[in-house]
């Protein structure tokens, strides 16, 4: 690696939200300078549900890249079930914000991979095994000074005019600006694992993605996500809060649901590759735009509440980020590079604010069994509710005033008379 090198934009960690922001800025200026430094050799394995929605394949779409998806298995329906065994599956509706009503399931091992190689095939300055230690400013105001260590523990720096923290849920750069991590109650511990399950599709009748609300994890979530051939993504996790009070144990609450798939007929086949991980939530988020610097993705906590998706909404900051700083790295306005870093703040916070908060009202209501039971009780009559979760978890949906007091009132309402005012039911299982 050569000494002094300056980038326009150098940003740590080539995770989803790390290269969608190289190739965001490299579309939208190709004579940029751009520089992406990961600790890990790619491809590498990433702790994950591997599903990625609508607003990724939009998201790829953006810039032509939607052909890395080429060949993928569509997953079409989810189906949801909760305590006392109620279950109710749904296709995937029509989603108001994106053009694709479909999911994929791909081992980020690939998926993360397959988009780091379109930023490398942009031109962008790529360094593996290379991580990051620290930053400082120079005399010249305009540029920092990023402190990097090889596998071999030798130090070296490089210098930049924009410093992009997209390093993850235990983000060092996020450190470096004197951030505090999510407390308990912002953040989850989830495990995932692999497993191979040769009757999956026929259990479950097609390709779905199976979520367990509160059974094997009592005040958490499961999943099942079907990828390609016989290949099952499962994994379990739930609020770090209620994990260390209730001294759970997530090898155990894995197991557990283990014993629920195979109690409803799953071969469970090869279980391996188990690792868990923190999932920053975005319902409480940290300042995003600093001197020279920003946050990106779980550095910056930009995970859904609900749901634990977080790759959308990594990559979507990305893209926000250069769209709104990508002109002033070239001018030499004064100050005008840290307004636009406030503006792409804004214009996160402008679009994901309400839906956040949204999500973050859901996950505490369904946080209770007892209202996870009422409400898939509800949405098996109710094709309304049920659109709207599945809006919640995979669109940019919002709880407006309007949606608030007409959920509330099928709460209240006695069953017999949400059913007799309901249409077009989903299936219950
Ligand atoms: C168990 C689990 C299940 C999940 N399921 C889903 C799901 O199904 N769908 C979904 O959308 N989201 C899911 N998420 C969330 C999702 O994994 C994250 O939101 C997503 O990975 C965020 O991407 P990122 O690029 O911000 O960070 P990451 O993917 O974590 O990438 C960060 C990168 O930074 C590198 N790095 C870290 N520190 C340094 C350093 N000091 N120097 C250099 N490089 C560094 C790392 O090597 C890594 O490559 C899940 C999370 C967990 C834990």
């Amino acid at each position: 690696m050569k000494n002094k090198e300056i980038f326009d934009v150098l940003i740590v960690g080539a995770g989803p939200s790390g290269s969608n922001t190289a190739i965001s800025y490299k579309n939208l200026n190709p004579d940029l300078k751009v520089g992406i430094i990961d600790k890990a050799i790619f491809p590498r394995d990433k702790s994950c549900g591997d599903a990625i929605g609508p607003g990724v394949i939009n998201a790829l779409k953006r810039f032509n890249n939607e052909h890395i998806l080429d060949g993928e298995p569509e997953v079409i329906s989810t189906s949801l079930f909760g305590p006392d065994n109620i279950g109710i599956q749904n296709y995937i509706p029509k989603v108001k914000n994106k053009d694709d009503s479909v999911v994929y399931v791909i081992p980020r091992y690939e998926l993360d991979n397959r988009i780091f190689e379109i930023a490398k095939n942009l031109n962008v300055h790529s360094y593996e095994g290379v991580r990051y230690i620290d930053y400082e400013q120079t005399e010249n105001e305009d540029i920092l000074k990023v402190e990097i260590e090889n596998s071999d523990k030798e130090k070296n720096f490089l210098f930049t005019k924009l410093l992009v923290g997209a390093d993850g849920a235990n983000s060092r750069v996020r450190k470096s600006l004197d951030l505090k991590q999510n407390s308990d109650i912002h953040k989850a511990i989830a495990i995932r694992a692999y497993i191979d399950s040769p009757n999956y599709l026929e259990i479950f009748k097609e390709r779905t993605l199976m979520f367990e609300i509160n059974v094997s994890a009592l005040k958490g979530y499961a999943w099942a996500f079907p990828s390609k051939g016989n290949l099952i993504n499962i994994g379990i996790g739930m609020p770090l809060n209620l994990f260390k009070k209730d001294k759970m144990d997530i090898n155990e609450m894995l197991d557990s649901f283990i014993r629920t798939l195979e109690s409803k007929g799953v071969i469970v086949d090869n279980l391996r590759m188990e690792k868990s991980y923190m999932l920053p939530f975005a319902s409480s988020r940290p300042k995003l735009a600093h001197d020279k610097v920003a946050l990106v993705g779980d550095a910056g906590s930009m995970i859904n509440p609900m749901s634990g998706e977080g790759i959308f909404y990594g990559m979507e900051a990305g893209y926000l980020l250069a769209k709104e700083t990508f002109g002033s790295l070239n001018s030499n306005k004064e100050n005008n590079l840290n307004n636009n870093l406030n503006k792409y703040e804004r214009a996160l916070n402008k679009r994901f604010g309400m839906h956040f908060l949204s999500c973050t009202v859901a996950r505490l209501v369904l946080q209770s069994p007892f209202m996870t039971k009422r409400l898939l009780k509800i949405a098996s009559v109710d094709k309304n509710t049920i659109n709207f979760v599945v809006e919640l978890l995979f669109d940019e949906a919002r709880l407006t005033i309007k949606e608030t007091f007409s959920l509330a009132f099928k709460f209240i309402l006695p069953f017999r008379t949400v059913r007799f005012f309901s249409k077009s039911p989903a299936f219950s299982l």
